[in-house]
């Protein structure tokens, strides 16, 4: 995903945005909200000089906190709470979706939602109707968080760091924003530009100590954490609803079928006696492959996995570049370490996700958890698209 490189009109939003960030900061009124993405983590530090070793994700809260914002939280957190939704919607719909023959697509990637809008709007309806870990991240912050906290959501300020330049799109998708609360997140920032600030607060990354995400929205598990590489978020959504199907937890690992560099890879599972057949996808031109031997009838799948990127989000257009070095498959490597380091591999099992559902939302796919974590791809236009 390298769509966009040192652009000077790029450089001069990212100096408006970050400034935006510091004018926040400085008003007492308001309170500040940072959520990082998975693949950031695995490249923050590229361009500081610092090794992937190095820069842990706990010396990247510390920066973030040296940088001014009032609470740092992790997108995983959300990760963990699209599975909930989106692998209760792919149960609910797979019969209705047996029966047209075809697949349950995912929604969190905006590059390919643009794609699939504007390229093929017939698939439009069977694109998942979860938002994005991003948005998802930021509906719950301002109604969730805000009432933890006992304030008004107009006070909260939410930010997010990003490997992904189309990630400054989706949040401003009108539709995708619960009227009431304003929007979910406020303000987007790349990867690079994160540096880019560390850089210029004069933050030595390797003299910061390791310090924890905060409660409640900072919590996520190894499923959430490889949400950035591709197949990943299709290996979470198999890990919890193989329990939601059979009641217990798989083998976290058994799933690994769906890893990989290849374009695309599929897997045929045998859930409980249900067979289940997925493919994971990354890069526009694979996924225009694939769609078109499902519309031809030449594969079937129940559920497949579009990512944009080459790789996925840790091969995002917001991440670093270093010249002739494609980094996407180390990256994701990296990810795939810190999910075996979690002691928590399966989203359902995450405790402040279930606190959330206890406290707030009631169950998945629930009415408030519809107005909050879902909306309609259909019900928005982009210049290009066909419309009816
Ligand atoms: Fe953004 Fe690329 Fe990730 Fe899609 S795959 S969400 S375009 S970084």
């Amino acid at each position: 995903g390298q769509c966009i490189t040192h652009c000077p009109v790029a450089a001069l939003h990212a100096r408006e945005d970050w400034q935006g960030i510091l004018d926040k900061m400085a008003d007492p009124d308001v309170i500040t909200l940072v959520q990082v993405a998975p693949a950031v983590r695995t490249a923050w530090a590229e361009s500081l000089g610092f090794s992937r070793e190095e820069a842990t994700p706990g010396r990247m809260a510390a920066a973030l906190r040296r940088l001014g914002f009032d609470y740092v939280f992790d997108t995983i957190f959300s990760a963990d709470l699209t599975i909930m939704e989106e692998g209760s919607e792919f149960l609910s719909r797979f019969d209705s979706l047996k029966e047209d023959g075809m697949p349950m697509f995912t929604s969190c990637c905006p590059g390919w939602i643009r794609f699939v809008k504007t390229q093929y709007p017939q698939l439009v309806p069977y694109l998942s109707s979860a938002k994005s870990p991003q948005q998802m991240f930021g509906a719950v912050s301002k109604t969730y968080f805000a009432k933890v906290l006992g304030v008004d959501p107009s006070r909260l300020f939410c930010v997010s760091i990003m490997p992904c330049v189309a990630k400054k799109h989706e949040a401003d998708i009108p539709t995708i924003n619960a009227a009431e609360k304003g929007k979910d997140v406020d303000c987007v920032l790349t990867t690079r530009e994160l540096a880019r600030m560390i850089r210029a607060d004069r933050i030595v990354v390797g003299a910061l100590q390791e310090e924890p995400f905060d409660q409640p929205l900072g919590l996520g598990t190894g499923a959430g954490e490889i949400f950035g590489v591709t197949g990943g978020v299709m290996e979470a959504a198999l890990r919890s609803a193989y329990y939601l199907i059979t009641g217990k937890n798989p083998e976290p690992d058994s799933f690994r079928e769906i890893r990989g560099q290849e374009p695309w890879r599929e897997s045929e599972l045998n859930m409980g006696g249900t067979r289940v057949r997925v493919a994971a996808v990354s890069g526009l031109g694979n996924t225009r492959k694939l769609i078109e031997k499902i519309l031809r009838g030449e594969k079937h799948y129940d559920f497949v996995e579009v990512m944009a990127c080459p790789g996925g989000c840790v091969g995002g257009g917001g991440q670093p570049i270093h010249d002739g070095e494609e980094l996407a498959s180390v990256r994701g490597e990296a990810l795939y370490r810190l999910d075996k380091k979690n002691p928590l591999r399966f989203s359902h099992e995450n405790p402040c996700v279930q606190q959330l559902y206890k406290e707030y939302l009631g169950e998945p796919l629930s009415e408030k958890a519809h107005e909050l974590l879902h909306t309609d791809h259909n019900s928005w236009h982009m210049p290009g698209e066909y419309k009816e």
